[in-house]
């Protein structure tokens, strides 16, 4: 979603190697592990010609979770989508050696911004702009568009995909809303495969209040869920925060790799991911895919054979979870997980 960028940013070189951060899925409303806001006022006013950057007046996605320079503009996109592109890109975007700001991954491109501005435009990552997919959704359906339905469709795939690998890198579309949203709009267009995820986002994300109340257009307009969706959500939402303690259980067991080497302090970290996760509630939550994260403290500082073995519990408990989607929610939803 585009939101009003800075009015200039600037690039630090870090030496932190972490990966860029990802999408919601993971962290929101876990205060301990919210993403930084990329709009500090030390990142605003510099120079231009000694590093200064404009970011783009469109392509500053809040939720962007890259930034491409060219031509001294700063492009805040969606690792996703941009990588998916060609293999070529991938490897650029898998370097290790981008620079960063503020965690985010920067990538310096020789073009112009105007030609990565019209690729950008091309490819079509404004209209990760949610109100637009949804306005040419409506239209697509009342009108019989088949064109429009499909980029519709596409689109709504794109934000609530149904593999884990997909889900957990998909861009974020203000889900606190616009998932309620998108719900109604796949039911009108009997887009099944995107319910489970539509429904987990309802669930964790809005407040019940968005649920039972319905989200409002900039028009006025009301958006409203169904009355059978809305006593699934709240009925999912139960059952979510029930499942939640089988997911989150192997947090309890964790235990060193047999090739720890520092096993002592390995343990006092395992026991602090626990005190953490129980801190902010993880374990009374519907959000039970929001598990702790290797690449965040303190789960990385392990050595590295016990955040490797973390890695991979976490993965199968999250998959398994992700899996068991429609299960939970009582939906059909086709190929799921497939
Ligand atoms: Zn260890």
């Amino acid at each position: 979603m585009a939101t009003a960028a800075p009015e200039s940013i600037s690039i630090t070189r870090t030496s932190n190697a972490d990966g860029p951060r990802r999408s919601r899925k993971r962290a929101r409303g876990d205060s301990s592990l919210l993403a930084q806001d990329t709009s500090s006022s030390e990142d605003q006013n510099v120079k231009r010609g000694t590093g200064e950057l404009q970011p783009h007046e469109t392509f500053w996605y809040e939720d962007g979770n890259i930034i491409l320079t060219a031509g001294g503009v700063a492009f805040r996109v969606h690792n996703s989508i941009i990588s998916r592109q060609s293999d070529k890109l991938r490897g650029i975007l898998e370097s290790a050696s981008a620079e960063k700001m503020d965690g985010l991954r920067v990538f310096q491109l020789p073009d112009t911004a105007d030609d990565v501005s019209a690729w950008i435009f091309f490819m079509g990552d404004i209209a990760i702009k949610f109100s637009l997919v949804a306005s040419l959704l409506r239209i697509g359906h009342r009108y019989e568009i088949q064109d429009l339905l499909d980029y519709g469709k596409r689109r709504l795939q794109e934000c609530y995909p149904n593999t884990y690998d997909e889900w957990f890198c998909a861009p974020d579309i203000n889900p606190s809303k616009s998932a309620i949203v998108a719900l109604i709009l796949a039911r009108k267009i009997g887009l099944t495969t995107v319910l489970p995820a539509l429904f987990y986002d309802c669930c964790t994300e809005s407040d019940l209040d968005v649920i039972l109340s319905g989200v409002r257009r900039a028009d006025g307009t009301l958006d409203m869920l169904s009355r059978d969706d809305m006593q699934a959500c709240l009925k999912a939402r139960d059952r979510l925060i029930k499942e939640n303690k089988t997911v989150s259980a192997f947090l309890w067991t964790l235990k060193c790799s047999p090739r720890c080497k520092t096993k002592q302090e390995c343990r006092e970290k395992f026991r602090e991911i626990l005190e953490l996760a129980h801190s902010v509630g993880s374990f009374s939550s519907p959000a039970i895919l929001r598990l702790p994260m290797a690449e965040e403290p303190p789960a990385n500082r392990l050595c590295s054979e016990c955040v490797h073995m973390f890695k991979k519990e976490r993965y199968a408990a999250a998959q398994h979870a992700f899996l068991n989607l429609p299960k939970y929610m009582g939906i059909d939803a086709g190929d799921w997980g497939k």
